[in-house]
Protein backbone atom coordinates (compact mmCIF):
# COMPACT_ATOMS: atom_id res chain seq x y z
CA UNK A 1 0.00 0.00 0.00
CA UNK A 2 1.48 3.35 -0.65
CA UNK A 3 -0.03 5.89 1.68
CA UNK A 4 -0.27 4.48 5.06
CA UNK A 5 -3.86 3.67 6.07
CA UNK A 6 -6.12 5.29 7.87
CA UNK A 7 -9.26 4.13 8.55
CA UNK A 8 -12.11 4.99 10.91
CA UNK A 9 -15.16 3.63 12.81
CA UNK A 10 -17.95 6.48 13.04
CA UNK A 11 -21.27 5.28 14.37
CA UNK A 12 -24.10 7.73 15.57
CA UNK A 13 -24.56 7.72 19.13
CA UNK A 14 -28.32 7.26 18.41
CA UNK A 15 -28.39 3.80 20.21
CA UNK A 16 -26.48 1.38 22.03
CA UNK A 17 -23.03 -0.39 20.23
CA UNK A 18 -25.06 -2.93 18.00
CA UNK A 19 -23.50 -6.06 16.72
CA UNK A 20 -22.97 -4.89 13.06
CA UNK A 21 -21.47 -1.59 14.16
CA UNK A 22 -19.34 -3.56 16.19
CA UNK A 23 -18.21 -5.74 13.43
CA UNK A 24 -17.64 -3.12 11.06
CA UNK A 25 -15.60 -0.99 13.95
CA UNK A 26 -13.53 -4.94 14.01
CA UNK A 27 -13.03 -4.91 10.18
CA UNK A 28 -11.42 -1.39 10.22
CA UNK A 29 -9.50 -1.62 13.25
CA UNK A 30 -7.83 -5.11 11.85
CA UNK A 31 -7.24 -3.53 8.61
CA UNK A 32 -5.54 -0.66 10.04
CA UNK A 33 -3.45 -2.53 12.42
CA UNK A 34 -2.72 -5.22 9.28
CA UNK A 35 -1.14 -3.03 7.61
CA UNK A 36 0.56 -0.63 10.23
CA UNK A 37 -1.78 1.96 9.78
CA UNK A 38 -4.08 4.10 12.21
CA UNK A 39 -7.65 3.79 13.10
CA UNK A 40 -9.29 6.67 13.93
CA UNK A 41 -12.60 6.85 15.84
CA UNK A 42 -15.75 9.79 15.09
CA UNK A 43 -18.61 10.48 16.89
CA UNK A 44 -21.12 10.90 14.52
CA UNK A 45 -23.38 13.19 16.71
CA UNK A 46 -25.15 16.28 14.69
CA UNK A 47 -27.93 14.60 15.08
CA UNK A 48 -28.92 16.70 18.28
CA UNK A 49 -32.19 15.36 19.10
CA UNK A 50 -31.31 11.30 19.15
CA UNK A 51 -27.48 11.55 19.92
CA UNK A 52 -26.66 11.40 24.00
CA UNK A 53 -23.95 11.14 26.19
CA UNK A 54 -24.98 7.60 27.12
CA UNK A 55 -25.14 6.58 24.16
CA UNK A 56 -21.72 7.61 23.61
CA UNK A 57 -19.78 6.19 26.65
CA UNK A 58 -21.62 3.13 25.05
CA UNK A 59 -20.04 2.91 22.42
CA UNK A 60 -16.33 3.95 24.65
CA UNK A 61 -17.37 1.07 26.81
CA UNK A 62 -18.08 -2.11 23.78
CA UNK A 63 -15.16 -0.46 21.96
CA UNK A 64 -12.76 -0.91 25.07
CA UNK A 65 -14.65 -3.97 26.20
CA UNK A 66 -13.72 -5.75 22.95
CA UNK A 67 -10.62 -4.14 22.68
CA UNK A 68 -10.66 -2.13 19.89
CA UNK A 69 -8.20 0.16 20.66
CA UNK A 70 -8.10 3.93 18.41
CA UNK A 71 -5.64 6.26 17.69
CA UNK A 72 -5.68 9.88 18.27
CA UNK A 73 -8.51 11.74 19.83
CA UNK A 74 -12.04 10.77 18.85
CA UNK A 75 -13.25 13.11 16.70
CA UNK A 76 -16.59 14.67 17.51
CA UNK A 77 -18.56 15.58 14.26
CA UNK A 78 -20.36 18.39 16.05
CA UNK A 79 -17.75 20.38 16.84
CA UNK A 80 -16.93 20.75 13.33
CA UNK A 81 -20.21 21.97 11.75
CA UNK A 82 -18.67 25.36 10.91
CA UNK A 83 -15.50 23.63 8.69
CA UNK A 84 -18.45 21.68 6.96
CA UNK A 85 -20.36 25.03 6.12
CA UNK A 86 -17.21 26.60 5.19
CA UNK A 87 -16.80 23.77 2.12
CA UNK A 88 -20.45 24.52 1.55
CA UNK A 89 -19.92 27.81 0.79
CA UNK A 90 -16.58 27.50 -1.24
CA UNK A 91 -18.89 25.46 -3.52
CA UNK A 92 -21.26 28.09 -3.91
CA UNK A 93 -18.34 30.48 -4.37
CA UNK A 94 -17.12 28.50 -7.43
CA UNK A 95 -20.63 27.70 -8.80
CA UNK A 96 -20.72 24.48 -7.78
CA UNK A 97 -23.74 24.32 -5.17
CA UNK A 98 -26.40 26.81 -5.05
CA UNK A 99 -29.03 28.35 -2.90
CA UNK A 100 -32.55 26.80 -3.09
CA UNK A 101 -35.13 28.71 -2.03
CA UNK A 102 -38.23 26.10 -2.09
CA UNK A 103 -40.24 25.78 0.97
CA UNK A 104 -40.97 22.64 2.09
CA UNK A 105 -44.55 22.49 0.87
CA UNK A 106 -43.27 22.90 -2.62
CA UNK A 107 -40.72 20.23 -2.27
CA UNK A 108 -43.78 18.12 -1.05
CA UNK A 109 -45.65 19.27 -3.70
CA UNK A 110 -42.23 18.62 -6.13
CA UNK A 111 -42.73 14.59 -4.46
CA UNK A 112 -46.08 14.04 -5.17
CA UNK A 113 -45.96 15.40 -8.84
CA UNK A 114 -42.59 12.95 -9.44
CA UNK A 115 -44.72 10.08 -7.90
CA UNK A 116 -47.94 10.82 -9.75
CA UNK A 117 -45.78 10.55 -13.18
CA UNK A 118 -44.20 7.16 -11.40
CA UNK A 119 -41.10 9.02 -11.14
CA UNK A 120 -38.64 8.12 -7.75
CA UNK A 121 -39.23 11.47 -5.42
CA UNK A 122 -36.87 13.62 -6.66
CA UNK A 123 -35.76 16.97 -6.36
CA UNK A 124 -36.08 18.79 -9.58
CA UNK A 125 -33.60 21.29 -10.06
CA UNK A 126 -35.44 24.10 -9.28
CA UNK A 127 -32.89 26.90 -8.47
CA UNK A 128 -29.89 25.22 -10.01
CA UNK A 129 -29.94 27.63 -12.68
CA UNK A 130 -32.11 30.19 -11.77
CA UNK A 131 -30.73 33.99 -10.58
CA UNK A 132 -30.63 34.55 -6.85
CA UNK A 133 -32.20 37.52 -7.42
CA UNK A 134 -35.88 35.54 -8.14
CA UNK A 135 -35.70 34.63 -4.47
CA UNK A 136 -39.00 34.71 -2.37
CA UNK A 137 -38.58 36.88 0.39
CA UNK A 138 -38.24 35.77 4.36
CA UNK A 139 -37.42 32.15 3.33
CA UNK A 140 -34.39 30.98 3.90
CA UNK A 141 -32.66 29.19 1.47
CA UNK A 142 -30.78 25.54 1.61
CA UNK A 143 -27.60 24.73 -0.38
CA UNK A 144 -27.38 22.02 -2.89
CA UNK A 145 -24.50 20.42 -4.54
CA UNK A 146 -24.95 21.05 -8.85
CA UNK A 147 -24.28 16.83 -9.28
CA UNK A 148 -23.59 16.41 -12.76
CA UNK A 149 -27.05 15.59 -14.76
CA UNK A 150 -25.76 13.30 -17.35
CA UNK A 151 -23.46 10.08 -17.66
CA UNK A 152 -22.82 7.55 -14.37
CA UNK A 153 -21.21 7.95 -10.97
CA UNK A 154 -18.93 4.96 -10.48
CA UNK A 155 -18.03 3.44 -7.15
CA UNK A 156 -14.61 0.93 -7.14
CA UNK A 157 -16.27 -1.16 -4.30
CA UNK A 158 -13.36 -3.40 -2.91
CA UNK A 159 -15.99 -5.62 -1.78
CA UNK A 160 -19.25 -5.09 -4.32
CA UNK A 161 -16.66 -4.54 -7.77
CA UNK A 162 -17.32 -1.29 -9.85
CA UNK A 163 -21.21 -0.40 -8.71
CA UNK A 164 -22.47 1.93 -11.32
CA UNK A 165 -25.13 4.73 -10.88
CA UNK A 166 -26.99 6.86 -13.14
CA UNK A 167 -26.69 10.34 -12.46
CA UNK A 168 -30.14 10.68 -13.00
CA UNK A 169 -31.01 8.92 -10.22
CA UNK A 170 -28.52 10.84 -8.15
CA UNK A 171 -30.32 14.53 -7.48
CA UNK A 172 -29.00 17.86 -5.87
CA UNK A 173 -28.43 16.86 -2.65
CA UNK A 174 -28.88 19.37 0.28
CA UNK A 175 -25.23 20.30 1.62
CA UNK A 176 -26.57 23.23 4.04
CA UNK A 177 -30.09 23.17 5.14
CA UNK A 178 -31.91 26.44 5.62
CA UNK A 179 -31.28 26.43 9.20
CA UNK A 180 -27.46 26.62 8.21
CA UNK A 181 -26.67 23.03 9.53
CA UNK A 182 -24.64 20.36 7.64
CA UNK A 183 -26.10 17.31 6.86
CA UNK A 184 -24.50 13.44 7.00
CA UNK A 185 -23.16 13.93 3.59
CA UNK A 186 -21.68 17.12 3.97
CA UNK A 187 -20.05 16.45 7.03
CA UNK A 188 -18.49 12.60 6.55
CA UNK A 189 -17.20 14.02 3.49
CA UNK A 190 -15.21 17.21 5.07
CA UNK A 191 -14.44 15.05 8.05
CA UNK A 192 -13.10 11.96 5.90
CA UNK A 193 -10.81 14.23 3.75
CA UNK A 194 -9.37 16.47 7.37
CA UNK A 195 -8.88 13.23 9.03
CA UNK A 196 -6.61 11.61 6.21
CA UNK A 197 -9.34 8.85 5.64
CA UNK A 198 -7.80 6.44 2.57
CA UNK A 199 -10.51 3.52 3.24
CA UNK A 200 -13.92 3.55 4.31
CA UNK A 201 -15.11 0.00 5.57
CA UNK A 202 -19.12 0.44 6.45
CA UNK A 203 -22.08 -1.44 5.74
CA UNK A 204 -23.61 -1.76 2.25
CA UNK A 205 -26.51 0.33 3.46
CA UNK A 206 -24.07 2.89 2.65
CA UNK A 207 -23.08 2.01 -0.73
CA UNK A 208 -25.36 5.01 -2.44
CA UNK A 209 -24.53 7.03 -0.31
CA UNK A 210 -21.16 6.10 -1.38
CA UNK A 211 -21.74 7.72 -4.49
CA UNK A 212 -23.41 10.80 -3.56
CA UNK A 213 -20.18 11.24 -1.29
CA UNK A 214 -17.90 10.56 -4.64
CA UNK A 215 -19.84 13.32 -6.44
CA UNK A 216 -19.16 15.50 -3.44
CA UNK A 217 -15.37 14.41 -3.24
CA UNK A 218 -14.90 15.31 -6.77
CA UNK A 219 -16.72 19.22 -6.59
CA UNK A 220 -14.02 20.02 -3.77
CA UNK A 221 -11.20 18.25 -5.61
CA UNK A 222 -10.57 15.76 -3.04
CA UNK A 223 -9.16 12.83 -3.69
CA UNK A 224 -11.86 9.67 -3.35
CA UNK A 225 -11.21 7.05 -0.33
CA UNK A 226 -11.38 3.63 -1.36
CA UNK A 227 -14.81 2.48 -0.13
CA UNK A 228 -15.39 -1.29 1.03
CA UNK A 229 -18.73 -2.26 1.80
CA UNK A 230 -19.48 -5.16 3.99
CA UNK A 231 -23.12 -7.12 3.23
CA UNK A 232 -25.46 -6.75 6.39
CA UNK A 233 -25.78 -9.09 9.14
CA UNK A 234 -29.24 -11.52 8.99
CA UNK A 235 -30.76 -13.72 11.23
CA UNK A 236 -30.40 -17.36 10.95
CA UNK A 237 -33.10 -17.14 8.68
CA UNK A 238 -32.06 -15.15 6.35
CA UNK A 239 -34.34 -12.61 7.67
CA UNK A 240 -33.05 -9.15 8.74
CA UNK A 241 -31.64 -9.50 12.53
CA UNK A 242 -34.14 -8.99 15.15
CA UNK A 243 -33.44 -8.94 18.41
CA UNK A 244 -34.35 -12.51 19.20
CA UNK A 245 -31.80 -13.77 16.34
CA UNK A 246 -29.23 -11.30 17.82
CA UNK A 247 -29.71 -8.33 17.15
CA UNK A 248 -27.98 -6.74 20.51
CA UNK A 249 -26.26 -4.36 21.98
CA UNK A 250 -22.44 -5.10 22.71
CA UNK A 251 -22.92 -4.62 26.43
CA UNK A 252 -25.51 -7.95 26.19
CA UNK A 253 -23.51 -9.79 24.74
CA UNK A 254 -20.88 -9.08 27.58
CA UNK A 255 -23.77 -9.63 30.08
CA UNK A 256 -24.64 -12.90 28.09
CA UNK A 257 -21.19 -14.34 29.33
CA UNK A 258 -19.51 -14.12 26.40
CA UNK A 259 -15.54 -13.19 25.94
CA UNK A 260 -14.40 -10.64 24.09
CA UNK A 261 -11.92 -12.74 22.29
CA UNK A 262 -14.76 -15.12 21.38
CA UNK A 263 -16.79 -11.98 20.16
CA UNK A 264 -13.70 -10.62 17.88
CA UNK A 265 -13.25 -14.27 16.55
CA UNK A 266 -17.07 -14.98 16.20
CA UNK A 267 -17.74 -11.20 14.86
CA UNK A 268 -14.68 -11.72 12.02
CA UNK A 269 -16.49 -14.72 10.61
CA UNK A 270 -19.69 -12.87 10.35
CA UNK A 271 -18.73 -11.98 6.27
CA UNK A 272 -14.90 -12.72 6.07
CA UNK A 273 -12.70 -16.17 5.54
CA UNK A 274 -10.18 -17.45 5.68
CA UNK A 275 -10.15 -21.23 4.10
CA UNK A 276 -12.25 -23.13 6.57
CA UNK A 277 -10.69 -21.67 9.59
CA UNK A 278 -12.85 -21.19 12.29
CA UNK A 279 -11.09 -20.55 15.30
CA UNK A 280 -8.60 -17.50 14.87
CA UNK A 281 -7.00 -15.62 17.12
CA UNK A 282 -6.47 -11.73 17.14
CA UNK A 283 -3.06 -11.99 16.09
CA UNK A 284 -3.39 -14.70 13.60
CA UNK A 285 -6.85 -12.03 11.77
CA UNK A 286 -4.55 -9.10 12.33
CA UNK A 287 -1.76 -10.39 9.60
CA UNK A 288 -4.37 -12.18 7.52
CA UNK A 289 -7.29 -9.99 6.99
CA UNK A 290 -7.95 -8.12 4.11
CA UNK A 291 -11.11 -6.60 2.41
CA UNK A 292 -10.79 -8.85 -0.60
CA UNK A 293 -12.11 -11.93 1.61
CA UNK A 294 -15.22 -10.13 2.67
CA UNK A 295 -17.82 -11.79 1.16
CA UNK A 296 -20.57 -10.75 -0.86
CA UNK A 297 -23.85 -12.19 0.97
CA UNK A 298 -25.11 -11.50 3.70
CA UNK A 299 -23.72 -13.26 6.85
CA UNK A 300 -25.89 -15.24 9.31
CA UNK A 301 -25.77 -14.95 12.64
CA UNK A 302 -26.06 -18.15 14.43
CA UNK A 303 -25.75 -18.03 18.47
CA UNK A 304 -25.17 -21.97 18.68
CA UNK A 305 -21.70 -20.98 16.69
CA UNK A 306 -20.86 -18.11 19.13
CA UNK A 307 -21.65 -20.50 22.06
CA UNK A 308 -19.01 -22.61 20.56
CA UNK A 309 -16.31 -20.44 20.19
CA UNK A 310 -16.74 -19.13 23.52
CA UNK A 311 -16.68 -22.31 25.03
CA UNK A 312 -13.38 -22.56 23.22
CA UNK A 313 -11.81 -19.27 24.46
CA UNK A 314 -13.11 -20.09 27.82
CA UNK A 315 -11.26 -23.34 28.18
CA UNK A 316 -8.10 -21.51 26.70
CA UNK A 317 -8.54 -18.11 29.04
CA UNK A 318 -6.33 -18.17 31.99
CA UNK A 319 -7.86 -19.41 35.24
CA UNK A 320 -6.50 -16.66 37.31
CA UNK A 321 -7.92 -14.12 35.03
CA UNK A 322 -11.65 -15.90 34.91
CA UNK A 323 -11.67 -16.54 38.76
CA UNK A 324 -11.70 -12.70 38.53
CA UNK A 325 -14.41 -12.46 36.45
CA UNK A 326 -16.66 -14.87 38.28
CA UNK A 327 -15.73 -13.88 41.42
CA UNK A 328 -16.83 -10.42 40.42
CA UNK A 329 -19.79 -11.60 39.01
CA UNK A 330 -20.20 -13.99 42.31
CA UNK A 331 -19.95 -10.95 44.52
CA UNK A 332 -22.85 -9.00 42.41
CA UNK A 333 -25.26 -12.06 42.84
CA UNK A 334 -24.54 -12.74 46.45
CA UNK A 335 -24.37 -9.28 47.85
CA UNK A 336 -21.19 -9.29 49.43
CA UNK A 337 -17.28 -10.11 49.25
CA UNK A 338 -15.73 -13.34 48.57
CA UNK A 339 -12.86 -14.46 51.42
CA UNK A 340 -9.56 -15.48 50.20
CA UNK A 341 -10.35 -19.47 50.90
CA UNK A 342 -13.45 -19.26 48.46
CA UNK A 343 -11.32 -17.25 45.29
CA UNK A 344 -8.73 -19.73 46.01
CA UNK A 345 -11.29 -22.61 45.75
CA UNK A 346 -12.51 -21.38 42.39
CA UNK A 347 -9.13 -20.88 41.10
CA UNK A 348 -7.91 -24.15 42.05
CA UNK A 349 -11.40 -26.31 40.20
CA UNK A 350 -11.26 -23.97 37.30
CA UNK A 351 -9.72 -26.27 34.92
CA UNK A 352 -13.13 -28.44 35.55
CA UNK A 353 -15.51 -25.70 35.83
CA UNK A 354 -14.75 -24.19 32.62
CA UNK A 355 -14.64 -27.38 30.57
CA UNK A 356 -18.56 -27.82 30.90
CA UNK A 357 -18.81 -23.82 30.38
CA UNK A 358 -20.18 -22.56 27.05
CA UNK A 359 -20.76 -19.01 28.55
CA UNK A 360 -19.50 -17.00 31.64
CA UNK A 361 -22.92 -16.99 33.14
CA UNK A 362 -22.78 -20.38 33.10
CA UNK A 363 -19.15 -20.67 34.70
CA UNK A 364 -20.75 -18.47 37.48
CA UNK A 365 -23.57 -20.24 37.71
CA UNK A 366 -21.82 -23.80 38.20
CA UNK A 367 -19.34 -22.10 40.69
CA UNK A 368 -21.78 -20.76 43.22
CA UNK A 369 -21.53 -23.71 45.12
CA UNK A 370 -17.50 -22.82 45.93
CA UNK A 371 -18.37 -19.82 47.54
CA UNK A 372 -22.34 -21.07 48.99
CA UNK A 373 -22.61 -20.63 53.10
CA UNK A 374 -23.38 -23.95 54.73
CA UNK A 375 -25.54 -25.50 54.85
CA UNK A 376 -26.13 -26.01 51.18
CA UNK A 377 -29.41 -25.90 49.56
CA UNK A 378 -29.71 -29.38 47.79
CA UNK A 379 -30.96 -29.72 44.14
CA UNK A 380 -34.03 -32.46 43.89
CA UNK A 381 -32.03 -35.09 42.57
CA UNK A 382 -29.19 -34.75 45.29
CA UNK A 383 -31.94 -34.59 47.51
CA UNK A 384 -33.28 -37.74 46.47
CA UNK A 385 -30.43 -39.44 46.08
CA UNK A 386 -28.80 -38.69 50.09
CA UNK A 387 -32.38 -39.35 51.35
CA UNK A 388 -33.36 -40.89 54.93
CA UNK A 389 -33.19 -45.01 53.41
CA UNK A 390 -31.21 -44.46 50.23
CA UNK A 391 -28.06 -46.08 49.25
CA UNK A 392 -25.97 -43.10 48.61
CA UNK A 393 -26.74 -41.51 52.19
CA UNK A 394 -25.22 -44.89 53.87
CA UNK A 395 -22.55 -45.44 51.36
CA UNK A 396 -21.85 -41.23 52.06
CA UNK A 397 -21.75 -42.04 55.64
CA UNK A 398 -19.66 -44.75 55.30
CA UNK A 399 -17.04 -42.52 52.89
CA UNK A 400 -17.12 -39.80 55.69
CA UNK A 401 -15.90 -42.45 58.58
CA UNK A 402 -12.89 -43.17 55.74
CA UNK A 403 -11.79 -39.89 54.93
CA UNK A 404 -12.20 -38.15 58.14
CA UNK A 405 -8.97 -38.89 59.43
CA UNK A 406 -6.86 -39.14 56.20
CA UNK A 407 -2.84 -37.49 56.77
CA UNK A 408 -3.60 -35.56 54.10
CA UNK A 409 -6.80 -34.57 52.47
CA UNK A 410 -5.98 -34.69 48.96
CA UNK A 411 -7.41 -35.80 45.62
CA UNK A 412 -5.69 -38.84 45.56
CA UNK A 413 -6.25 -39.63 48.87
CA UNK A 414 -9.93 -39.50 49.42
CA UNK A 415 -10.22 -41.01 45.86
CA UNK A 416 -8.45 -44.21 47.18
CA UNK A 417 -10.65 -44.28 50.04
CA UNK A 418 -13.59 -44.26 48.09
CA UNK A 419 -12.22 -46.95 45.71
CA UNK A 420 -11.19 -48.70 49.01
CA UNK A 421 -14.65 -48.93 49.87
CA UNK A 422 -15.95 -49.67 46.63
CA UNK A 423 -13.90 -52.50 45.98
CA UNK A 424 -14.34 -54.06 49.60
CA UNK A 425 -17.87 -53.72 48.87
CA UNK A 426 -18.34 -54.46 45.65
CA UNK A 427 -19.90 -51.70 44.17
CA UNK A 428 -18.64 -48.86 41.67
CA UNK A 429 -16.58 -45.86 42.37
CA UNK A 430 -19.32 -43.95 41.11
CA UNK A 431 -21.73 -45.28 44.27
CA UNK A 432 -19.06 -43.39 46.08
CA UNK A 433 -18.74 -40.39 44.50
CA UNK A 434 -21.91 -39.56 43.39
CA UNK A 435 -23.18 -39.10 46.88
CA UNK A 436 -20.17 -36.87 47.77
CA UNK A 437 -20.73 -34.80 45.13
CA UNK A 438 -24.56 -34.21 45.83
CA UNK A 439 -23.22 -33.63 49.88
CA UNK A 440 -20.73 -31.54 48.22
CA UNK A 441 -22.44 -29.19 45.35
CA UNK A 442 -26.41 -29.71 46.43
CA UNK A 443 -26.22 -31.57 42.38
CA UNK A 444 -25.27 -34.11 40.89
CA UNK A 445 -22.99 -32.25 38.39
CA UNK A 446 -19.73 -30.66 39.28
CA UNK A 447 -15.73 -30.77 38.25
CA UNK A 448 -14.31 -33.89 39.16
CA UNK A 449 -15.81 -33.96 42.96
CA UNK A 450 -12.61 -35.49 44.61
CA UNK A 451 -10.79 -32.24 43.54
CA UNK A 452 -13.50 -30.11 44.56
CA UNK A 453 -13.57 -32.06 47.83
CA UNK A 454 -9.55 -31.28 48.01
CA UNK A 455 -10.38 -27.66 47.08
CA UNK A 456 -13.17 -27.23 49.67
CA UNK A 457 -10.59 -28.41 52.57
CA UNK A 458 -11.11 -31.02 55.53
CA UNK A 459 -13.54 -28.60 57.37
CA UNK A 460 -15.75 -27.35 55.09
CA UNK A 461 -16.31 -30.66 53.16
CA UNK A 462 -17.23 -32.77 56.45
CA UNK A 463 -18.99 -29.96 57.63
CA UNK A 464 -21.12 -30.13 54.35
CA UNK A 465 -21.31 -33.84 54.78
CA UNK A 466 -22.17 -33.84 58.26
CA UNK A 467 -24.91 -31.29 57.53
CA UNK A 468 -26.47 -33.58 54.98
CA UNK A 469 -26.15 -36.86 57.16
CA UNK A 470 -27.68 -34.74 60.13
CA UNK A 471 -30.94 -34.06 58.68
N1 LIG B 1 -22.69 7.45 11.23
C1 LIG B 1 -23.05 6.51 10.24
C2 LIG B 1 -23.84 5.37 10.83
O1 LIG B 1 -23.89 5.20 12.00
C3 LIG B 1 -21.87 5.86 9.56
C4 LIG B 1 -21.22 6.76 8.65
C5 LIG B 1 -20.11 6.14 7.85
O2 LIG B 1 -19.58 5.10 8.21
O3 LIG B 1 -19.78 6.76 6.86
O4 LIG B 1 -24.45 4.64 10.10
Amino acid sequence: MSSPVVTRFAPSPTGYLHIGGARTALFNWLFARHFGGTFRLRIEDTDRQRSTEDAIEKIFEGMRWLGLDWDGDVVFQFSRAALHAAAARRLIDEGKAYYCYCTPEELTAMREEARAKGLPPRYNGYWRDRDPAEAPPGVSPAVRLKSPREGETVVQDLVQGEVRFSNTELDDMILLRSDGTPTYMLSVVVDDHDMGITHVIRGDDHLTNSARQSQLYMALGWEIPAFAHIPLIHGPDGAKLSKRHGALGVDAYRDLGYLPEAMRNYLLRLGWSHGDDEIISTAQAIEWFGVESIGRSPARFDFAKLDNLNGHYLREADNHRLTGLVAAELVKDLGHALSDDVIRRIEVCMDGLKSRAKTLVQLVDSSKFLAAQRPLALDPKAEKMLAAGAPGRDRLAALRGAIADLDSFSAPQIEGAARGLAEATGDKLGDYAQPLRAALSGSTVSPPIFEVAEALGRDEALGRIADVLGR
